[in-house]
């Protein structure tokens, strides 16, 4: 993607300095970005382990960054096969959008990311346990089990309706 706008950038006929500050806005919009869980195309960066603990510390450091953008204080993360494959801060505030709950934008991205809607095998962290509305994405997206809170609690397998 970068690549694409560097070169609609240099093709356009403006003066070297407006090129330049074009270029660094660009710069500016992918570390922000980065910083928000990562753009959809960027490769989510991973723990050094690949332990629960890690796994929830991301989720908590997407909520930090939920409250730091003025939105409310969740995050979570998709894990398949010790990896993490989906992640995201609340986005309700900032986004306008009352169904963009930590848990289903964490389920969106890793849908994304996959190139597919069946999450079967994947483990979702989540800051606080999922509402009814989320653990019912996370059943239609077969999430396998949900893990939720500071302490990690075993939530089970997603439910249909389930709170
Ligand atoms: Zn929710």
């Amino acid at each position: 993607m970068l690549r694409a706008l560097r070169r609609r950038v240099s093709a356009h006929p403006r003066s070297a300095a407006s090129r330049r500050s074009l270029l660094k806005l660009i710069g500016l919009g992918l570390l922000a970005n980065a910083t928000r869980g990562g753009a959809a195309d960027a490769p989510v960066p991973q723990p050094a382990a690949a332990r629960a603990r890690d796994f929830m510390t991301r989720a908590e450091q997407l909520r930090s960054r939920a409250l730091a953008d003025g939105d409310q204080g969740y995050g979570a993360v998709i894990v398949r096969d010790g990896r993490i494959v989906g992640q995201a801060p609340s986005r309700v505030v900032v986004n306008g959008d009352p169904t963009a709950h930590a848990e289903t934008e964490a389920i969106r991205d890793a849908c994304r990311r996959l190139g597919t809607r069946d999450l079967r095998g994947c483990v979702m962290y989540s800051t606080t346990a999922a509402c009814a509305m989320c653990e019912t994405a996370a059943y239609w997206a077969s999430v396998t089990r949900m893990y939720a809170g500071e302490d990690i609690a075993d939530r089970g397998a997603p439910r249909y309706g389930g709170c």
